[in-house]
């Protein structure tokens, strides 16, 4: 499979160099020129597959450039660190199916895919003799699910910032107990935006960034998006099971828009109809549900709510979609984002139809998301964490009856105990993994939020060929 830029340029290349690549070198996405289908056939003889060896089905399909038998054990080591045995659960509670993605090792469903990432990058680089030293900046929850992807690895040293007592307390214990000797916590004196921007001005020093073979490992990466794919996949199988002939529709709770477009994907690779439609959920930053329900893609202020994985405006992989949305037209695509890099806007009014044929959307208030929380443990005895919340809420407004839906949880109640307990009057039970976690020992440098001291501490820390 060749993988080419949605702005169209640079030559075809190879999944694992797309891997490497991260962001294309011509600013644009990177994506498969061509989505492979799966017949009706192969879908149902998918049926008995355990996880890992439907990833490996899945994945394969998308990668021509690893040896099979490789390509097996770096997905079987990735899918033994989630404590439950079927990986992705699905959980039926009154109407709704939940999708538990949050058994992995930071307790949030970004682990799906950092899980993988962290094992291929390893592979790759052993492979080329090469190192890589991963640089991002954090508000709460990438931090630690990429720290947990990497940690120990050879050949791999990776420097976190975090906003200096503005994540919450487990949030960062769950980043600075990690104390292998490849992983450095910065906090910084400032906000969320500031690290980004001095991470952003780091990657932009071309020539350091060359020296010191830095990578992001941020949502952007093709091979988060393709992990991601399997989970639909996997639902898709287990719904179908049960409910014969039936179509699906999933609800996803929506930030950077990178679990619903691996959802868009499995909607395009599985055969018609077997994915009906994805109801796109935002919280109070409703750039996307505007998009999807006026054709008005424009930035607003970033709000604070009780989900904060999702306060995202600029949603880093939309442009993957826009492609699409074009028709595959990359001049057109990259027009479109210049114009949008320079007003915050762009008019997409005249593609309505096509848009309400790929996704419905909605955006879930504060309250609701309260009410949904606590409505929800009244009835079903389950606890949702704020952001599943926001797509259960979503979903209950947007779903047909008859049609089964699927509602992706994207973290364990237990990380954001004080939204859930204002909302039901109990905290979550704790998970094992977080037991005693504020009273471990802890190791993380506090910087003021510098480009240049951040630069120093990365050259002298970095890893080197
Ligand atoms: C990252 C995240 C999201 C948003 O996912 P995107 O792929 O960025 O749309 C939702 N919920 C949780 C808990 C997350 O960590």
């Amino acid at each position: 499979m060749q993988y080419l830029s949605t702005r169209g340029g640079i030559s075809p290349i190879p999944f694992t160099e797309a891997v490497m690549m991260g962001l294309a070198e011509d600013g644009g996405l990177l994506l498969p020129r061509t989505i492979p289908r799966i017949g009706s056939d192969t879908l149902n003889s998918w049926q008995k597959l355990s996880y890992a060896e439907l990833a490996f089905e899945v994945m394969s399909r998308f990668v021509d450039d690893i040896p099979i038998s490789d390509l097996k054990k770096i997905i079987n080591r990735s899918y033994t660190t989630f404590k439950a045995e079927e990986v992705t659960p699905l959980v039926h509670k009154g109407d709704l199916h939940i999708l538990e993605l949050f058994h992995g090792p930071t307790l949030a469903f970004k682990d799906v895919a950092l899980q993988f990432l962290g094992n291929l990058f390893e592979y790759l680089l052993a492979k080329n003799q090469s190192v890589l030293n991963i640089l991002g900046a954090t508000s709460g929850d990438t931090g630690s699910a990429a720290i947990y992807g990497v940690r120990g690895k050879e050949r791999i040293n990776i420097f976190i910032l975090h906003p200096h007592q503005r994540v919450s307390l487990v949030q960062e214990k769950q980043m600075t107990t990690v104390l292998d000797a490849n992983v450095f916590n910065i906090a910084i004196r400032g906000s969320f935006d500031d690290g980004q921007t001095i991470i952003k001005k780091i990657f932009s020093d071309i020539a350091f960034k060359n020296r010191y073979h830095l990578g992001a490992i941020n949502s952007i990466n093709w091979a988060r998006v393709l992990a991601q794919v399997v989970y639909f996949v996997h639902s898709c199988l287990h719904v179908i099971k049960h409910e014969k002939d039936s179509s699906v529709d999933f609800s996803i709770p929506t930030g950077n828009f990178g679990d619903i477009f691996a959802g868009f994907i499995a909607k395009k690779m599985l055969p018609a109809g077997t994915i009906r439609q994805m109801v796109l959920a935002t919280n109070d930053n409703d750039i996307l549900s505007r998009f999807v329900n006026k054709g008005d893609y424009s930035l607003g202020e970033v709000k604070i709510t009780s989900s904060p994985s999702m306060d995202i405006q600029a949603a880093s992989n939309f442009e993957r979609y826009l492609f699409y949305l074009m028709d595959s037209d990359a001049a057109r695509t990259r027009e479109l984002m210049e114009e949008f890099a320079v007003n915050g806007k762009i008019d997409l009014c005249g593609y309505q139809d096509q848009i309400r044929r790929d996704f419905v959307a909605a955006s879930i208030s504060e309250t609701a998301v309260s009410e949904t929380i606590a409505s929800f443990y009244k009835q079903h005895d389950y606890i949702l964490d704020p952001h599943t919340a926001v797509g259960v809420k979503a979903a209950q407004l947007c779903k047909t009856v008859g049609v089964p839906m699927v509602c992706l949880a994207t973290a364990h109640p237990a990380k954001f105990s004080t939204v859930v307990e204002a909302a039901i009057g109990t905290a979550p039970s704790v998970p094992e993994c977080l037991t005693g976690i504020t009273d471990k020992p802890a190791r993380c440098e506090l910087m003021d939020a510098d480009m240049k001291i951040i630069q120093e501490f990365v050259s002298r820390n970095a890893l080197r060929l």
